[in-house]
């Protein structure tokens, strides 16, 4: 079996030794309004299939969904939960999810 890193601090991971797998996805938002509601929206439609084909495909797909999946040592298991549990007004449901509050 190959050795393992932590993929923050590259620090091994000892055989045996405990470690983290987070599995994180990052997926685009939508508040169900438009940014502006009396434009055309043929034009807005056109204006967003540019905008897309403009890009390189990865970075578009990640422009709306992107799941990053990461080997974590202990201590670095503390470091991004601090991270996370730091960020605005985070809600932990379950002592497994982050739901995170909707724009209102
Ligand atoms: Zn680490």
């Amino acid at each position: 079996m190959k050795d393992l890193y932590c993929h923050n601090c590259q620090q091994k991971i000892p055989a045996g030794g405990s470690f983290y797998c987070c599995r994180t996805e990052i997926i685009s938002g939508f508040d169900g309004r438009l940014a502006d509601p009396y434009q055309d929206p043929d034009l807005a439609i056109k204006t967003a299939c540019e905008e897309i084909n403009a890009l390189p495909p990865h970075e578009a797909m990640d422009d709306v969904y992107q799941e990053i999946k990461i080997i974590l040592c202990p201590s670095c298991r503390l470091k991004l939960r601090e991270t996370l549990l730091a960020m605005k007004k985070p809600r932990q449901t379950g002592g497994k999810i982050l739901r995170f509050p909707t724009a209102e």
